[in-house]
């Protein structure tokens, strides 16, 4: 790969994360986040390679600051990481919706961000802020390539019975209503990994992928291809996750609507901000760890919530071996993936039907890249700690 260092940006609405990543030897040369961007009380957190976090607490008043920010801190003279601007030699923006203009990465022209624009309607809490952060950088890194690496992409092999839904066809037609996916560089990344790990031919495997953390997805990867996932036109649908309700019958939204005496616009927020494990858990805890702790100290809604998420990921492993008709291997990854044995093994404990055997000790390793089944398994389990970063820096540097 060639020896550029290659800024990764993750722009959300009031965020920008940062990794500035040497395309050759992969080493992360620094990292950050900027938060509480237009909001009171904004900072920069970092940390160079091998040395201290870092604070910075200032005033950002939009996006374009933050960019400032961070470049201004790379290059700082006494802080810094690079001697200059110029050492920086391309920037990979991390976009969430690529609709169907996008199968891939790609360079950003003015045409690109048109077409990115375009998709703003289907992701409008995420796209406009990913622009912003483009503009930004555009703006004060004059003619340094950039990429746009999309959550969509990896998802655009899926065949049409897999991304239809079962409404009028015109809706796709006039709207593009379909299933499109995120994650995808989680789900391309993790998935090719998982074909190293096992010094297999990555055309030659069924692999399912269980993204499993705050957002949460299920992937079909098979002979190198993406051939269904869990998440839809939104990342709304699918499994059970931290506070969004994963697939509800539609009709359960104008019941709601008129129990509550609620807008659709409210009970929508509901099912994204305050289900999932958090809703199930009766508002307990979004969050794993805590759930965890519940759990074996025996508390009902810790149980109901966990339980209840895990047999949603069984189910879809289901769906997926059947549309494979087959599995080689299935991957965890994500905060609770990499480090939930607990949720692994309660998986994992449905799966006899795969011929699935789970070696106790290896799984209860943490973020650590391993194999969980034994030997003798028939399916292969593995845990391969996402990069989604090293993913965005490899692509950006492939396509300068
Ligand atoms: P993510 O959105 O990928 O950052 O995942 C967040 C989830 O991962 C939360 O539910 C966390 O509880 C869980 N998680 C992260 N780190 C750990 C850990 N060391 N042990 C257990 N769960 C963890």
């Amino acid at each position: 790969m060639k020896d550029i260092n290659v800024l990764v940006i993750n722009c959300g609405s009031s965020s920008l994360k940062f990794q500035l990543i040497n395309a050759s030897s992969e080493e992360v040369i620094a990292k950050g986040l900027c938060e509480r961007i237009g909001i009171e009380g904004s900072q920069m957190t970092w940390t160079p390679a091998g040395g201290e976090k870092y604070e910075v607490k200032m005033p950002m008043e939009d996006h374009r600051t933050a960019v400032r920010l961070v470049l201004d801190t790379l290059t700082d003279p006494e802080r810094g990481v690079v001697k200059s601007l110029d050492q920086i030699g391309a920037v990979g923006h991390r976009i969430v919706h690529g609709g169907e203009n996008f199968a891939s990465s790609t360079l950003i022209t003015d045409e690109v961000l048109r077409a990115i624009e375009a998709c703003n309607d289907l992701a409008p809490l995420h796209n406009p802020a990913n622009l912003i952060g483009i503009n930004a950088c555009r703006e004060l890194m004059g003619d340094t390539p950039m990429a746009a690496v999309f959550d969509t992409a990896f998802h655009q092999t899926m065949p049409a019975e897999a991304y239809l839904y079962g409404i009028p066809y015109h809706y796709y037609e006039d709207y593009k209503v379909r299933r499109y996916g995120f994650h995808g560089t989680s789900h391309s990344y993790v998935s090719r990994r998982a074909a190293q790990m096992l010094g297999r031919a990555y055309e030659d495997l069924k692999i399912i992928v269980c993204h499993l953390g705050n957002g949460a997805s299920v992937s079909a990867v098979k002979n190198g291809k993406c051939v269904d996932t869990s998440m839809g036109l939104t990342p709304l649908e699918g499994l059970i996750m931290g506070t969004r309700s994963g697939d509800v019958d539609p009709a359960i939204i104008e019941f709601l609507c008129n129990k509550e005496e609620k807008p659709v616009q409210d009970i929508l927020n509901v099912l994204n901000k305050e289900s999932g494990v958090l809703g199930l858990s009766g508002g307990f805890s979004s969050d794993f760890r805590d759930l965890e702790k519940a759990y074996r100290a025996g508390d009902e809604a810790a149980i109901r919530a966990m339980e209840t998420f895990a047999y949603r990921v069984v189910k879809y492993i289901g769906a997926y071996t059947a549309a494979m008709n087959g599995v080689d291997v299935i991957c965890f990854t994500a905060g609770i993936g990499e480090n939930n044995p607990f949720i692994r093994s309660m998986i994992a404990s449905y799966l006899g039907y795969l011929g699935i055997a789970i070696d106790e000790a290896a799984n209860e390793k943490r973020g650590e890249e391993i194999a969980i089944s034994t030997p003798e398994s028939k399916t292969k389990v593995l845990v391969v700690p996402t990069n989604e970063e090293l993913a965005i820096a490899r692509e950006t540097a492939a396509l300068v």
